[in-house]
């Protein structure tokens, strides 16, 4: 192996450090701590697994989590009544809804009922406009990791061409905003994208967020390219795998994420600093 890991556990964990010390000042100085809405429709057993291990993470730093634990066959108008109650309520300064939704309740009504003050996971239309005109407020958790992990690494963004395979609203198009305000010169991949191989061959760096297992062969990677494996697929055996072909494309990158470690400790710590963030906004 010739690359060097992009170490998402290690730069998280000082992120969290940091935001501690912040709530504790926030205390220290009368005002409440951040506080956290989260919002679980039905019983999909990764989404539990994801609700608990945010909440565990907000507890750590000082924020106060409250559950929202809703049957799967809640109604729409019930999901959104709730939301309103605490886009009132001034001790929740964040509201994240765990996706996906059950199929009778429209995701994009949810997504845009939320204040985009408390859109801590920011994928309302405002906060993504925001970030599309250069003047970020509340940025997606998965690409603001991202580029919280290359900054905190010393890596220079500036010039490079960067390809983006996967074009979802919360992974592949904002990350491609993200990277385009660093001047970098984007091509976005997706599922009908001609000569995939080529294209990523191309690029200095590479975000894959597709989840398909070990789609990005390592032998397409450029000698010295960067490269950032946003997938997180559960193998039958139960082992969790990444996008891109880790061994294979650590002989080439100079950099690279391992799967897991990498981008999702970076992930809930942007939600904890999103959190913080609208705690901040709201006073
Ligand atoms: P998604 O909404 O399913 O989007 C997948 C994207 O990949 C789509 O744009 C799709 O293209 C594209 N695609 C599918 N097959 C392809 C192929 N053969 N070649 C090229 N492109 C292809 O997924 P997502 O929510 O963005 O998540 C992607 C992965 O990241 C998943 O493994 C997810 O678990 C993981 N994830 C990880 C974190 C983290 O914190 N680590 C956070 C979020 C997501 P079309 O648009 O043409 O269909």
């Amino acid at each position: 192996m010739t690359a060097n890991i992009l170490d998402g556990k290690a730069i998280a964990a000082e992120l969290r450090q940091h935001i501690r010390q912040q709530v504790q000042a926030r205390l220290a100085a009368g005002q409440r701590a951040p506080g956290l809405a989260v919002v679980l429709v039905g019983d999909d057993p990764a989404s539990h697994i994801y609700v608990s291990n945010k909440r565990k993470a907000c507890e750590e730093v000082g924020f106060v989590s409250s559950a929202h634990h809703l049957a799967a066959d809640t109604p729409e108008a019930a999901l959104l009544a709730l939301l309103d109650e605490l886009n009132e309520n001034p001790e929740i300064h964040g509201i994240l809804v765990q996706l996906p939704l059950p199929a009778h309740i429209d995701s994009d009504k949810v997504i845009e009922r939320i204040v985009p003050h408390k859109d801590v996971d920011g994928f309302h239309p405002y906060n993504v406009g925001r970030l599309a005109q250069r003047r970020p407020l509340l940025r997606s958790c998965t690409p603001k990791g991202i580029m919280t992990l290359l900054a905190r690494t010393g890596i220079e963004l500036t010039g490079l061409d960067a390809v983006i395979i996967g074009q979802s609203n919360i992974v592949g198009r904002p990350m491609a905003l993200e990277l385009l305000a660093e001047r970098c010169t984007i091509t976005v991949c997706h599922s009908r994208t001609r000569n995939l191989a080529e294209k990523v061959g191309q690029a200095q760096i590479v975000v894959a967020a597709v989840g398909v297992p070990e789609l990005i062969q390592g032998a397409w990677i450029q000698p010295d390219a960067i490269v950032v494996d946003v997938g997180m697929n559960r193998l039958a055996d139960g082992r969790l795998c990444g996008d891109v072909q880790f061994n294979t494309a650590a002989q080439r990158a100079s950099w690279i994420t391992p799967v897991p470690g990498g981008v999702g400790p970076m992930t809930i710590a942007s939600l904890l600093e999103n959190t913080l963030q609208a705690a901040q906004l709201a006073q």
